[in-house]
């Protein structure tokens, strides 16, 4: 039995019903809070403008913005209507948007100026040159058949589109009676939200979840955080990803508490907010947490608020973890192990596991989740200390990669279990530990060899802040270890120093052959790592070498 059936709007007016005069969403930088009635009537608002544009069950809307207000009412707002929230990643540019616009037949899409070096507005004129042309509401696309509607995140106006200031007014003449109609035809295990895997792998898939998916996930991963309506939860992390939207949102949601929103990262922002609103919890990917710990500022925030969070999304180092437990006050801070496809969590730390099993490994799996290591090449079922894929059963597994048929069958098999991809061994107490991606492990003259342990392992030489490990080719031994190091302000370390730290410490198989010093890595927008890049680069350097 999951925690809910219900869809995530219910629940958003259920607790509008329970705490009306509590804040839901603030932004302290913009000095702006809802709390959670005010926040339910601007989605209804919303959802009755959609409605109005003709907007009905079933629809893909996409969004392409920061974490602005209105992303998140857009986000409830398609919910009420039964629509599926394309989410957009916020570093795309044009032929990627293409690509998702395209392949989600997306009716409609919201979006904001631009963001960083990406001008929206400009993207989308270029895109759908007709948009000028036409009146709003009425438009016909030819790289776009079914796009009928662009609309605009904002009060400004811009020809060929609604803004969201307009919809809102629009939606006062809606009758409430056809959003309840509306309303009624959602079913909890309708899809809600179609993400596009990040680009740590390559090649972006649709990602089908549902109200059940990630209403009850999100649910899960804020019990073992130990969530009250009291709880105040700092978000760095982008929306359009599971982080932001499940472990996130919907982990405060149906636990009543409050979310601290930042449109976007900013080291020095987050702590300011958690000092301003005094907040008990803190998210974020383990680069995340470093830039925080390393700024120069760091000592003049007050964090004492802080107890619990998330790492997670990519591998968290062990030293990285006993820094933020003992500098930014987070005695309960959780890691988290999961993947979209999984809505996103499958396994989780708690404040109640042993101190060595918080740091090292990412926990054990989350209530009504089944979990098995299997041998990647045979498929059979392997114990404790052995090394295999990591799959998992339940309700959290996604609907499927939206008009992927194939792929969805290579993920998901016929017993339901997901395969993750991912490399992983679970010890005799139960808690598992990710060793890296069936794709990243390195095979050194038959040796397999996984990054993650290298990484953990140069976490620790002194002069050095961040590390990622990747596999570059080897005419000898099919392929040799590479290391990108980011070194400490001020250190003096070079490449022999840290082949030879490896080589005197750990079996030398393993020690890096070659060692590239870096001021940053590839990221994704959520902040992943894309070691595919960093391979790429590596093979290219030593060509030149
Ligand atoms: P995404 O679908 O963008 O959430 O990416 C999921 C991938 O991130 C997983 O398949 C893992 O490779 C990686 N990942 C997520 N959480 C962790 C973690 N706690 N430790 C190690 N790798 C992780």
């Amino acid at each position: 039995m999951v925690f809910t059936e219900k869809t995530i709007h219910e629940f958003l007016e259920e607790q509008a019903k329970k705490y009306p005069n509590k804040d839901f969403i603030v932004y302290p930088d913009r000095n702006l809070r809802f709390t959670y009635k005010e926040f339910n009537e601007r989605v209804d608002l919303l959802a009755k403008g959609l409605l109005h544009m003709g907007l009905k069950k079933g629809d893909h809307i996409g969004i392409w913005a920061t974490n602005v207000p209105d992303w998140l009412t857009f986000f409830f707002a398609a919910s009420k209507i039964g629509g599926v929230l394309v989410t957009i990643n916020t570093a795309y540019k044009k032929d990627e948007l293409k690509y998702v616009m395209k392949q989600s037949d997306m009716k409609a899409i919201a979006l904001i100026e631009g963001f960083r070096d990406v001008n929206y507005l400009k993207t989308i004129y270029e895109l759908v040159p007709e948009l000028k042309k036409y009146e709003r509401g009425k438009l016909k696309s030819k790289n776009f058949p079914k796009l009928k509607h662009v609309i605009y995140i904002g009060a400004e106006k811009h020809r060929g589109m609604y803004n969201t200031h307009e919809l809102m007014l629009l939606g006062k003449h809606v009758p409430d009676e056809k959003l309840e109609k509306a309303k009624k035809q959602v079913k909890n295990d309708d899809v809600v939200n179609i993400q596009y895997t990040s680009g740590t792998t390559g090649f972006p898939k649709g990602v089908m979840l549902t109200h059940r998916n990630i209403l009850n996930n999100g649910y899960y991963i804020g019990e073992r955080q130990k969530f009250t309506e009291k709880d105040k939860l700092c978000l760095p992390v982008p929306m359009f990803h599971c982080f932001g939207i499940v472990l996130g949102l919907l982990a405060i949601l149906t636990h009543g508490g409050t979310l601290v929103m930042l449109e976007y990262f900013d080291p020095l922002l987050v702590l300011a907010a958690v000092e301003k609103e005094k907040c008990t919890a803190l998210y974020g990917v383990p680069t995340m947490f470093i830039s925080e710990l390393s700024h120069p500022m760091f000592d003049m925030f007050d964090l004492s608020s802080l107890r619990t969070g998330i790492m997670a999304g990519a591998p968290c180092p062990k030293e990285l973890m006993k820094k933020v437990i003992e500098k930014m006050h987070m005695k309960e801070i959780t890691i988290v192990y999961g993947l979209t496809e999984a809505s996103p969590g499958i396994t989780q730390t708690s404040v109640d596991d042993p101190i060595d099993k918080r740091v090292e490994t990412v926990g054990k799996p989350l209530p009504e989740i089944e979990v098995k290591i299997v041998d990647p090449k045979t498929g059979k079922k392997l114990g404790p200390g052995e090394v295999g894929e990591i799959c998992c059963r339940g309700y959290n597994v996604m609907k499927g990669y939206y008009k992927m048929p194939k792929e969805t069958k290579e993920a998901i098999d016929e017993d339901g279990w997901l395969h993750t991809g991912d490399l992983a061994m679970m010890d005799k107490d139960g808690y598992y530990r990710i060793v890296g991606r069936i794709k990243e492990m390195i095979i050194r003259g038959g040796e397999n060899i996984y990054p993650r342990e290298i990484e953990e392992f140069l976490h620790k030489m002194p002069g050095i802040k961040d590390v990622q490990i990747v596999g570059v080719p080897d005419e000898k031994y099919g392929e040799e270890v590479a290391a990108f190091v980011i070194k400490e302000d001020g250190a003096d370390i070079r490449e022999e120093d840290v082949i030879d730290y490896a080589k005197e410490n750990i079996a030398r198989y393993k020690a890096p052959k070659y060692v590239f010093f870096v001021d940053k890595f590839p990221l994704t927008a959520s902040g992943k790592v894309q070691k595919f890049k960093l391979r790429k680069i590596a093979t290219e350097m030593l060509e030149k070498r």
